[in-house]
């Protein structure tokens, strides 16, 4: 009897109705461990490449991990992870909140979803049962009305829902997958996927306990945990600011990305910070299961035409930059009610504020005109045209919403003109709101993602580039010295190549970034105690990390398979340009050190150092050699 979790997982064929349970082998529990690594273990062995990823044979994975859902801060995600239909690359969210533990107490370590229901539909998980019901009601219906309604209708007001939006019904390219309203996996259209297969959402509840190894050390890391979350400095800021705090911080740094990128200072910071949302709109701190850091924000706007329900919780620093500095915006009414709009309608709100960025950079250049935005000026600034963007996006209304819902990538080459050079997205996805002209660390790390553009590959650059307290936290990695933000040598791409190890495995054990080292509270040296209290397992870091770099190379493969290689690693060119103010003035990222340092990454990672194609020695070393296969004619 596995310890910390079931041992089952669920596979659902919505067009033929079946439903089966399967027990993976202990040593595919303990190879991939869950989130990102089963996920993407199961895309590989089951999905043939080339597959239309809004088509009934792409697969869907929801995946918990085998700690999800253990009472210690922190131990809560999950992940959903499809074939992208915003990048035709390898898709994978993650997402906090309530869903992946309950997933768990409902008798599944992960859900497999194939095929495509005739009418819609939602899935009901309880108790080691499951059953695919009507949706008919509850289609077309935003994500407050449709939760209600599936909760009503299965009669328990604590059942979980994890959702796709009407943006996911309708396709939206970045569609995202949301539960409990506020807590997204946000990143590459997973929502969009859930829609196409005419599933609405997965509702969840499970009452029966897991059983762990040790109760007894996990009550005591779970203390340790609390201590540490309630004296540890970052995590203190992150109780207090939540993940707004790092408005004012970035934006001092100089890479607060500022009217599309070509800034990074924005003079309406104050505005839009941390600090102004805790004096004038926030109600209430929220967390996740089990979770002492509660950096969530929950943000009421009472009246006005922003007025916005704290239900939908608060914008995290990501949405306040992407729906604001971005933008030109400084209107903390308006971003609140821009996010409220995106968690309503199931939209990543990082992709509608660059897809929005697109747009005003389009009508400010003269190639798009009053005429393609209903008379609205679309300019940087306008908080009015960002709130009626996201509505048309959300809809694929008007000719301009059904353009940016396909994602900057499609829209720019449709709008021509040049326009590509607005668009702001790496291998199709748009980027975060991190500027790495500052931090060139994260231009490696944007550039690599196997989803594209992402900004939680591996941690950023700043908080290891000066000697301190933070710099104590990877030691047990053997990274020892500081090394400057950037810097782009071989001291970077060492850093680079172990911590997204790290952060790799973050999604493999559910782990939130918030809660544990590098950066936060509880220390690296302190997981394998963990894993072992839960499983039994006697591991190591070693052990663990070594799955995190099996997922990297996993994810590599995936997307070689589609296609992808060296020509897709890289960054828009206006990441290249110089930042036009602040203190980073006239500062871009060097195309040769880039291109120099990618091939040390690949020669790093045992990848041919042409394309990043792992060798047959690296793949044998992971226990990957199963996907010797897919890489013939490659090498
Ligand atoms: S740190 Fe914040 S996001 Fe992470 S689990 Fe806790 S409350 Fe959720």
């Amino acid at each position: 009897m596995p310890k910390g979790y079931n041992g089952k997982i669920l596979r659902v064929d919505l067009t033929s109705g079946e439903i089966k349970r399967e027990e993976p082998s202990e040593v595919i529990y303990r190879t991939y461990l869950g989130g990102g690594g089963l996920a993407s273990y199961f895309l590989l062995k089951e999905l043939p490449p080339g597959v239309d990823p809004l088509g009934p044979e792409n697969i869907l994975v929801f995946a918990a991990t085998v700690i999800t859902g253990v009472p210690v801060s922190g131990m809560v995600r999950y992940s959903v992870a499809a074939k992208s239909p915003l990048t035709g690359a390898y898709g994978e969210a993650e997402a906090g909140g309530f869903f992946g533990p309950e997933l768990k107490f409902a008798g599944f370590d992960a859900v497999i979803i194939k095929g495509k229901a005739l009418k819609p539909s939602y899935l009901w998980i309880h108790n080691g049962q499951a059953e695919v019901r009507s949706a008919a009601g509850i289609w077309g219906l935003e994500t407050g009305p449709a939760q209600e309604k599936i909760r009503q209708e299965l009669g328990d007001p604590r059942i979980r829902v994890a959702q796709a939006g009407p943006a996911g019904e309708k396709l939206v390219r970045f569609a995202c997958v949301i539960n409990e309203l506020k807590h997204t996996n946000g990143r590459t259209g997973l929502g969009a996927v859930m829609g196409s297969k005419n599933l609405r959402a997965i509702a969840a509840r499970g009452t029966e306990k897991l059983e762990y190894h040790d109760p007894e050390k996990l009550k005591e890391l779970a203390k340790l945990q609390a201590d540490l979350i309630s004296q540890w400095g970052p995590n203190k800021v992150m109780r207090k600011l939540g993940t707004p705090n790092l408005v004012m911080a970035l934006n001092t740094q100089g890479i607060l990305p500022t009217k599309n990128f070509r800034t990074g200072v924005f003079e309406g910071a104050q505005n839009i910070s941390g600090e102004r949302m805790v004096e004038t709109i926030l109600k209430s701190e929220e967390g996740c299961y089990a979770c002492s850091v509660r950096c969530k924000r929950a943000v009421e706007v009472a009246e006005g035409p922003y007025a916005t329900s704290r239900e939908y919780g608060g914008p995290e620093y990501e949405t306040l930059s992407s729906l604001g500095s971005l933008l030109g915006i400084d209107n903390l009414a308006a971003i609140s009610k821009g996010n409220e709009l995106c968690n309503r309608y199931g939209l990543d709100t990082i992709s509608a504020g660059v897809a929005i960025g697109l747009a005003m950079e389009c009508f400010e250049n003269g190639l798009l005109t009053k005429a393609d935005t209903a008379g609205i000026e679309f300019r940087f600034g306008n908080a009015e045209a960002m709130v009626q963007g996201i509505e048309w996006i959300a809809q694929r209304n008007q000719g301009l919403g059904n353009l940016l819902a396909e994602g900057v990538k499609i829209a720019a080459a449709k709008i021509g003109q040049g326009a590509e050079k607005f668009a702001l997205h790496i291998k199709g996805q748009e980027l975060p709101m991190h500027d790495p002209r500052g931090k060139t660390g994260q231009g490696l790390s944007f550039a690599l993602s196997p989803t594209g553009a992402d900004h939680i590959e591996a941690p950023h650059d700043t908080p290891f580039a000066n000697p301190g307290p933070m710099l104590g936290r990877i030691a047990p990695l053997g990274l020892l010295e500081a090394v400057p933000a950037r810097d782009l040598g071989p001291q970077k791409v060492r850093n680079y190549v172990y911590l997204h190890f790290v952060w790799s495995l973050f999604n493999s054990l559910g782990i939130c970034n918030f809660t544990a080292g590098p950066v936060w509270a509880l220390p690296l040296n302190k997981w394998p105690e963990l894993v072992k209290a839960v499983t039994g397992w006697e591991t190591s870091l070693w052990e663990l990390l070594k799955v995190g770099e099996r997922t990297v190379t996993m994810a590599r493969v995936f997307n070689l398979r589609e296609g992808f290689g060296r020509k897709d690693d890289t960054l828009p060119d206006r990441l290249f340009a110089p930042l036009e103010g602040g203190p980073l003035q006239g500062k871009g990222i060097d195309r040769n050190e880039f291109a120099d340092a990618l091939t040390m990454y690949y020669e790093a990672m045992g990848w041919d150092p042409q394309d990043g194609v792992p060798t047959r020695g690296k793949l044998a070393e992971l226990n990957l050699s199963w996907l010797d296969e897919y890489l013939k004619g490659k090498r």
